[in-house]
């Protein structure tokens, strides 16, 4: 097979920019040179001033196939995801019918993505109430660790588990050696708080904030960090809204518990205060919170107290959003966001110092890292050619007639974002190129754990 050499002035190489070209051989970074060494090779595209940085990992995506497929799915979600410059994505055990929670649904699960997929896509398996014994199966099969809800999911089919069943699944884990992701909000505190705004109006934001409180965050995280010590156990808190408990988090790092932690582009961008009534594209769980609270964020971001960041891009039909009535209570939470994660977080980091090597930590090699991606997250020769070309100067309003999930609705809609993709490489293999998709065929393709 013949060599596909790229190069640009501007190329994120073990965490530096420099100028350098790329050598591709079968899907694989083959060699890494400065430009001084680059002889006459028959294939070069030369990206110029652009950015190459390595292809986002995104570990938290709900694709919702098969099942809900009229909220996403595999063909629009990965279609989406090469457009914003994501190359490999992970796909939530929830939302699709059945849920990841037995070989079964898995093995379906598989058969269902194969051919549809325009970027990489692996698994997280479920954990809900009487799966335990599927779990090393479903590890053995391929699943890249485990998700699990402390509070109602939102669907029927993923139903959320307490201290019980954790003290049930975590020795399992903790043998086979797989990381278990929590949605981590404990019931109790969110109870008490919805009893206190029961009679608030729906349609404030302020009545959705105050029925999610950072205690119910907080005391979840707390617990989690006593069990991960007790079983030994690889937990990851996703989607930090709750900058209250950063600090024990790090406490509990340093002294050696394995824990880790994602926050979200929302709470990076939104806060509280700037929410309007009725604007139910805004709602998810946990929620968005103050500017204060979004600022502790950013600062843990930056210092390494809070790991990476992923989408949780969680769309659903835009009725079930509730904008006619902008009632907050009801409306399905869950924000779209899987095209637009790297502008999303670059206009706000840059605006607080933060450097190109900082974005590619947080939305690549953070989560490869996460699910044990050895392949994915950097440019490194031995692994895969994933890339994305972009102009991180360029500025552009988000138009939702460019977005390719399945539903539009988002509340970036009409933003201003620093940031633009140009061009995506999946395996060395041009997925995106400026509005068009130039793959003949779907080039993405199930990971398995351990293939990877
Ligand atoms: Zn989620």
């Amino acid at each position: 097979m013949s060599t596909l050499v790229i190069r640009s002035q501007h190329v994120l190489i073990a965490g530096e920019l420099c100028p350098a070209w790329i050598a591709i051989r079968d899907g694989i970074v083959a060699a890494i040179g400065v430009p001084e060494e680059l002889g006459t090779t028959s294939d070069i595209v030369d990206f110029g001033d652009a950015l190459i940085m390595p292809g986002l990992v995104d570990t938290h995506v709900h694709i919702n196939e098969p099942g809900r497929t009229d909220w996403e799915g595999f063909a629009t979600a990965t279609r989406a995801a090469a457009a914003g410059g994501v190359t490999t994505l992970i796909e939530m055990p929830l939302n699709s019918i059945p849920a990841t929670t037995t070989v079964e649904a898995f093995r379906t699960k598989v058969a269902d993505a194969q051919g549809q997929l325009a970027v990489d896509v692996g698994f997280w398996g479920g954990i809900v109430p009487g799966n335990t014994s599927e779990l090393r199966g479903l590890y053995e099969a391929g699943v890249f660790g485990f998700k699990c809800f402390l509070v109602p999911s939102g669907v029927p089919e993923f139903e959320a588990v307490g201290e019980p069943e954790l003290r049930e699944a975590l020795p399992v884990l903790s043998a086979i050696g797989a990381v278990l992701l929590v949605h981590s909000e404990l019931p109790a505190p969110v109870a008490q708080a919805q009893l206190e705004v029961r009679n608030e109006n729906p349609r404030r934001y302020l009545t959705w904030l105050r029925s999610r409180p950072r205690s119910s965050e907080n005391e979840a995280i707390a617990m989690l960090i006593r069990l991960s010590q007790e079983f030994d156990a690889q937990l990851h808190v996703v989607h930090l809204s709750s900058s209250d408990a950063v600090a024990c988090l790090r406490r509990a790092r340093v002294s050696g518990v394995k824990i880790t932690v994602e926050t979200c582009p929302h709470y990076l961008t939104f806060a509280a205060e700037e929410i309007e009534d009725g604007a139910t594209e805004l709602k998810c769980a946990p929620p968005i919170r103050e500017r204060s609270n979004r600022e502790e964020l950013w600062k843990a971001l930056l210092e390494g107290s809070i790991d990476f960041v992923a989408t949780d891009h969680s769309p659903c039909p835009p009725e079930m959003k509730c904008r006619e009535n902008g009632d907050f209570m009801r409306a399905w939470g869950g924000i779209a966001s899987l095209q637009l994660s790297l502008p999303a977080v670059w206009t706000e980091a840059q605006q607080r110092g933060a450097r190109i090597a900082d974005i590619a930590r947080w939305l690549s090699a953070g989560p490869a890292r996460l699910a044990g991606l050895r392949r994915k997250g950097s440019i490194t020769v031995g692994k895969d050619a994933d890339l994305v070309v972009w102009n991180p100067d360029a500025e552009f309003s988000v138009d939702a007639a460019t977005l390719y999930h399945r539903h539009k609705l988002t509340p970036y809609e009409g933003r201003r974002l620093r940031g633009v993709v140009q061009t995506t490489f999946l395996r060395g293999e041009k997925i995106y190129d400026q509005g068009e998709f130039p793959a003949q065929r779907a080039a993405g393709r199930v990971l398995r754990r351990g293939e990877a």
